[in-house]
């Protein structure tokens, strides 16, 4: 059997004393159902972080992580038919559901209780190879770059499931708190739908990109939006944000939290929830989100921002991340 290098994760710790270490594995062997993927590109996540320092419980001892993997079907498993070889793949954050329970039979297997995740529950994409169910991979387009698909599989699959819930219509007004990766695909999504988008973000860096993204208005958090919105996303884990944006909520508006987790949140005046506006959390992705946001995002030629980088690149890379000094999101080569 052949050997892979790969990135482990033994045991967890701050990302900055390097809880990394390079490893040779034996190459996967994918099981009946199953397909082999050559990594070519994987992206660097802020849930990687999280389960590198702890803040995750570790799953599996010696962990490869990584769930925004783009690469190139290497061998086929006993059974499979959907890919060929050499075809070119996505694997996202969830790895596979139970496809049973009540919540699989419903459309929302992103709440399966028994739902495992690449990179978390098994090895994910910082190896040179990887294996995944054939029917939770995703197939890729040409005209896109590796380096592009890869922040698509998780800032953008998950941005466009935030989208989705706030069930804003075109026409309509959603506003943006917080911009990065993730609010970058909503807003070229929304836009393409037609639905007004106003950004409301710190940095002077942010506020430039997010207009050059096409933003119908963008300001800090101190400015007065032009107008009510009909819907907003949260995406920094700041509860105290809650209550201000449920202010700026039009009546039976719609506020999703797009954060894993959050500092907590304060409502002390009802009258910026009553008229019936409300308040959804995001969790996971489901195939559904990658196949529609994998498809709007050929048709309307979606951008990503990245910067790249190489294979022993990674334990500095996530650092980078942690301390957000990457513009837009990392993407390290597989090679
Ligand atoms: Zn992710
Ligand atoms: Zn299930």
């Amino acid at each position: 059997m052949g050997m892979m290098k790969a990135w482990v994760l033994d045991h967890q710790a701050p990302i900055e004393m390097n809880p990394l270490a390079k490893k040779n594995l034996e190459i996967p062997e994918p099981a009946p159902g199953e397909i082999r993927v050559k990594v070519v590109t994987c992206g660097v996540c802020r849930t990687d972080i999280h389960i590198a320092e702890g803040d995750l419980p570790l799953k599996q001892a010696s962990l490869v992580l990584g769930h925004e993997i783009v690469g190139i079907v290497d061998k086929l498993g006993e059974g499979t038919g959907r890919f060929q070889l050499g075809q070119r793949v996505g694997i996202a954050w969830l790895h596979k559901a139970c496809g049973a329970c009540k919540f699989c039979q419903s459309d929302r297997e992103n709440l399966c209780p028994e739902a495992m995740f690449t990179g978390w529950d098994v090895n994910g994409g910082f190896a040179q190879y990887t294996t995944v169910h054939e029917d939770f991979a995703f197939e890729l387009i040409d005209s896109l770059s590796f380096e592009a698909l890869a922040p698509m599989m998780c800032p953008g699959i998950a941005g466009y499931r935030t989208y989705r819930l706030t069930e804003v219509k075109p026409g309509e007004t959603l506003g943006l708190y917080g911009y990065g990766p993730t609010a970058s695909y909503v807003l070229q999504v929304a836009r393409a739908q037609g639905v007004k988008v106003f950004v409301v973000t710190r940095s002077e860096k942010n506020i430039k990109a997010a207009r050059e993204m096409g933003a119908d208005w963008v300001g800090n958090y101190s400015e007065t939006l032009p107008e009510r919105l009909d819907a907003a996303i949260i995406f920094p884990p700041a509860g105290d944000l809650v209550e201000g944006v449920l202010a700026n909520l039009e009546r039976g508006g719609r506020l999703v939290l797009s954060p894993v987790a959050m500092t907590p949140i304060t409502i002390r005046d009802y009258n910026h929830i009553w008229m019936e506006r409300s308040i959804i959390s995001l969790a996971n992705i489901s195939r559904k989100d990658g196949k529609e946001f994998l498809k709007i995002a050929q048709e309307k030629k979606i951008k990503s921002l990245y910067e790249t980088f190489g294979f022993d690149d990674l334990p500095e890379v996530m650092v980078r991340v942690k301390e957000g000094k990457i513009r837009g999101n990392a993407v390290i080569w597989i090679d």
